[in-house]
Order: C-alpha cells, then sequence, then structure tokens
C-alpha cells in the first residue's frame, strides 16, 4: 500500500515538528505549512489523504478554512484545538470536521486518532466527481447541479456548505419520503460515525434559513416529530 500523505497546518514549531516526528515513525509521508496560505498552495499540487488542523493560525482561522475546503475536497480533518470553547464548535454546526484533539495531545494518542480516520476513509468509496455522471435534479423551484455543486431556488443560486449540499441532494432525489437523523447522516456525511445526531438537526436549520432568506412564505423541508424529515413533494 502507498504512503499516505499527511499535511500538518500549525504555526507553533515545536508542536509541528512533535507530530511530525510522531507521524514519521509511523511511515506517513508528513507536511508542514505554518500558514492557511501555505496549506492551499500545497493541497492544490498534492494528493493529501488527512489534514492537522491547528484553529488559531496566523492568517485566519482553521474553522473557515475547513468550511471553504468543503466545498471542494472532502479529505478528511483532524483539529487541533486549545480551548473547550473550539471543541464545542469542531462537534457543532457548519465546520465539516471529522474528528478533533484537544492540545495537549500525546503524540500515541493523535497517531491513533490519525490511523482510525484513515482506516474510516478507506472503508467508504472515495466519491470521485471526475467518474459521477453529471445530474441534474429538479423539483418544484429547484434545480440541483451535481457535478458542479450548485443549485438554484426560484432562480437564485443558494450558497451552501458541503452538508447543506448533500442534504438538500438526498431530499430532492425523494420527495416527500421521510428521513430519521441516521439516514441523513449515513447519506449525507464522509464519516457519519463520528458525527452527532444533533448536528444534522443544526444542518437542516442552516439549510432552511437559508431557504427562507429566498421565499419567506414557502416551507420546503417538512419535520415530522418524532420521526425526521422530508422535502415538500407538491410545489
Ligand atoms: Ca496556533
Amino acid at each position: 500500500m502507498s504512503k499516505k500523505h499527511i499535511l500538518i497546518i500549525e504555526d507553533e514549531p515545536a508542536i509541528a515538528d512533535n507530530i511530525l516526528l510522531a507521524l514519521t515513525q509511523e511511515a506517513f509521508e508528513s507536511y508542514w505549512a505554518k500558514t492557511l496560505q501555505e496549506a492551499w498552495d500545497f493541497l492544490k499540487k498534492h494528493q493529501t489523504h488527512l489534514i492537522l488542523l491547528d484553529v488559531g493560525l496566523p492568517d485566519g482561522d482553521g474553522f473557515s478554512f475547513c468550511q471553504k475546503l468543503r466545498q471542494h475536497l472532502e479529505t478528511p480533518v483532524l483539529f487541533l484545538t486549545a480551548r473547550s470553547s473550539e471543541v464545542d464548535r469542531v462537534v457543532g454546526l457548519e465546520i465539516g470536521g471529522d474528528d478533533y484533539v484537544t492540545k495537549p495531545f500525546s503524540p500515541r494518542e493523535l497517531v491513533a486518532r490519525v490511523k482510525a480516520i484513515l482506516r474510516r476513509s478507506q472503508e467508504k468509496p472515495q466519491k470521485n466527481s471526475s467518474t459521477n455522471h453529471p445530474t441534474s435534479l429538479k423539483l418544484g423551484p429547484f434545480i440541483l447541479e451535481e457535478s458542479k455543486r450548485l443549485c438554484t431556488y426560484f432562480d437564485k443560486s443558494l450558497s451552501l456548505s458541503a452538508h447543506e449540499f448533500n442534504l438538500l441532494k438526498v431530499f430532492l432525489k425523494a420527495p416527500g419520503r421521510v428521513f430519521d437523523r441516521e439516514q441523513l447522516l449515513s447519506k449525507a456525511w464522509t464519516h457519519p460515525e463520528s458525527v452527532l445526531d444533533r448536528t444534522v438537526d443544526a444542518h437542516i436549520k442552516s439549510l432552511r434559513a437559508k431557504l427562507k432568506e429566498i421565499a419567506p412564505q414557502e416551507e420546503a423541508i417538512l419535520t415530522h416529530r418524532g420521526v425526521g424529515y422530508a422535502m415538500r413533494e407538491n410545489w
């Protein structure tokens, strides 16, 4: 099996050195970026299997970076967090991280997490957009173009996070069908086992807010109490 490539985005050299050492000992190919800009430049050019992402970086924060990343790539992200308030955000909304470790962490703990994430991402069939058939889904005011990851609603384009887009796609493929949280997690998340159930609710809430912004009077995603959610069938 070829070596796994891991990108470390961390501005503290001492922490980065420790991680590099631990990963090299485990025969991973690791790279270090001190800034988000360096990281982008690297990711554009190199195939990367996992990203270790610090939260506070000189040219921005890891959360925004991860959100931006998720619009282009599904590379798993392990957050290196410093405070419990950061942990709350990682497990909370929109960010799309796969796991986290809290500083200070032991190299052994980190390596264990890295291996677990890589194992999971290997078990998943890789979603490769180039092998997908270009499809567009239409329902009422929605037009979703899967290959371009674009969706319009009443002719206005929606700016969606990767998970919001995936959720909407699941709904639009089966209008009227009620999905419970577990089903939505398994269909819309790459690593559902590392996500909390309430994450689904949070994403539905933000997705609804974006739809309401365009058409305040329309109820597109219906709640079935105690069961789950469904896309409105009749438009
Ligand atoms: Ca930092």
